[in-house]
């Protein structure tokens, strides 16, 4: 690839968790390429991937209740779990690989062990628990996971869930501690660091405003320098949107067809932070309950113990809503601006089928804290207002497209890659897994738009994701081989409390 004044092997449009992965995989694979990457804010992992704006649970399908649905015949679909908890190795094998070769540095500033929990409540809910831990548990993905419907076990296990529970409704929980909590902004600012240590240009306040395709096949991109106005030209021929849900509108102007049709639909997010430490201290664990009937998958509450800047807090949410910006930092006219010709029957379609969720996100925005401590308190009985103060996460933007399966307008609650046929440019839309997966994401990436390199790229995949091309379901020894090293590169084998 060539390399001229402001034009690049490879440009990065977004300083989030995505781009950084994918800068540091190419480094490692052509370790030649110049690559630059755009960022409109001042700071990298500023929106979706900081550690105040998500959740911060390593997704490996170990707690999360929408990853195993129960089938018609009442048995329980664990193919998502696996796949997912599969995507999750990929992540701790390349983090290892970086910390192993001195490219990142102390792990436990962005990945801590922390016990992974499941909470039910109502026997139903009980009896498809005991058969999601039935069906999962003799996995050796899942190895060490416990059940139980003991109030007495669960007290030992969540004592502030179990204090002041006066219900004599059934519970029941399943535990697994083997579950990480990551700090995704961490992580995200350890790789672009390390990226700039290894010669990539990072420019920060520049706004990518426009990608179009040059006549030698190339694209060109206009930024825009927030800091002094000016307008400048920078080309390349590989470039990757990981402008969070900035990627949108940048895929609709670079005018591939393989984004038309597109659309996006925000959802926003909050959590309660608690600000007693007494309380703080008395919970350690991440625990997933159940969407309410009607809540989009990614409002499973859930009450987490997290490890921000050296300190354990506590946080319980998301509570999803809704608002039309599709960043955090965005403009309220994101939505009304993603409309276009294309894309305008999936959107109406969408907003169709939708009603009910639409309703359900205006009416969660509107709930007053009282209301969301009443929910908390289906979690922790004994919760205090005072204790909890409302903090406001990062917007998360579902695709809409036509499926074979639900027709036009349907809403998606995946990650997804889109790619031009030649593989000059790739957009990673959705928001879930999200973070966890990046590096299976990214691989994806890699394997979409430079089919010609992989298998001259295979042997170092190799060397730093071992279990690449594996299934480790499948593989008892390997899985088994793969957590133990790992865990000791990650320092996840000491439990903290
Ligand atoms: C409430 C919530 C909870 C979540 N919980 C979890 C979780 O528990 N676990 C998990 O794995 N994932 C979780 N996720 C998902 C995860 O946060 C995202 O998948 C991930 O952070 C996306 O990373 P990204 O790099 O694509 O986007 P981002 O981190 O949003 O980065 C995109 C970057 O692009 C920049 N940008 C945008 N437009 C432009 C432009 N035109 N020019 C230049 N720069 C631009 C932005 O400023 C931003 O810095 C959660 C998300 C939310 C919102």
């Amino acid at each position: 690839m060539s390399n001229q004044e402001n034009k690049t092997d490879v440009i990065l449009i977004g300083a989030g968790i995505m781009s950084a992965t994918l800068g540091s995989l190419l480094k490692e694979l052509v370790p030649d390429w110049n690559i630059t990457v755009f960022e409109q804010l001042d700071k990298p992992g500023e929106e979706s991937s900081n550690e105040w704006n998500n959740a911060g649970t390593g997704h490996a399908a170990l707690c999360e209740l929408n990853y195993t649905p129960e089938k018609a015949d009442g048995t329980i679909d664990i193919t998502k779990a696996l796949n997912v908890n599969e995507q999750f190795q990929l992540s701790r094998q390349f983090w290892s690989y970086l910390v192993k070769e001195d490219l990142i540095q102390n792990p436990q500033d962005f990945v801590m062990p922390l016990p992974h929990m499941s909470l039910v409540h109502g026997k139903e809910n009980v009896e498809f628990l005991k058969k999601r831990f039935e069906a999962l548990s003799n996995n050796p993905l899942f190895d060490g996971m416990e059940f139980s419907d003991d109030p007495e076990k669960l007290k030992e296990w969540i004592p502030i869930v179990m204090d002041g529970r006066t219900s004599d409704e059934p519970i029941a929980a399943t535990k697994i501690d083997s579950g990480t909590d990551v700090n995704f902004g961490a992580l995200t600012r350890m790789l672009i660091k390390h990226l700039e240590n290894q010669d990539v240009t990072v420019k920060y306040k520049h706004s990518v405003k426009n990608v179009k395709r040059t006549s030698d096949g190339s694209w060109e991109l206009k930024v825009k320098d927030l800091e002094n106005g000016t307008v400048e030209r920078h080309q390349a021929k590989f470039v990757f949107l990981g402008a969070g849900g900035g990627s949108l509108h940048l895929l609709q102007k670079s005018g591939i067809p393989e984004g038309k049709g597109i659309g996006g639909f925000p959802v926003s997010g909050l959590f309660m932070v608690c600000n007693n430490p007494d309380v703080v201290e008395k919970h350690h664990a991440k625990v997933y309950g159940k969407a309410k009937v009607g809540a989009p998958p990614m409002s499973v509450p859930h009450l987490d113990t997290r490890f921000i800047d050296n300190k354990k807090s506590l946080l319980f949410g998301p509570y999803a809503g809704f608002s039309p910006k599709f960043l955090k930092t965005g403009s309220y006219l994101d939505l009304f601006l993603s409309v276009k010709l294309h894309n305008v029957i999936n959107m109406i379609g969408a907003g169709l089928k939708n009603l009910g969720l639409t309703k359900y996100l205006v009416q969660q925005v509107l709930l007053s804290k009282e209301k969301r401590m009443e929910e908390l308190r289906e979690f922790i009985p004994d919760a205090k207002s005072e204790d909890w103060d409302m903090i406001v996460a990062g917007q998360r933007v579902q695709v809409i497209k036509e499926t074979e399966s639900g027709g036009k307008g349907t809403l998606q609650f995946g990650t997804e890659v889109v790619s031009a046929a030649d593989g000059s440019i790739a957009a990673l839309l959705g928001a879930s897994p999200g973070a966890s997966t990046a590096v299976h994401v990214m691989l994806q990436v890699l394997s979409k738009c430079f089919p010609e390199r992989m298998d001259e790229w295979e042997p170092k995949i190799k060397e730093m994701i071992p279990s690449y091309g594996v299934s480790l379901s499948e593989n008892k020894e390997l899985a088994q081989q793969i957590h133990e090293s790992t865990a000791e590169v990650l320092k996840l084998t000491n439990q903290q409390v």
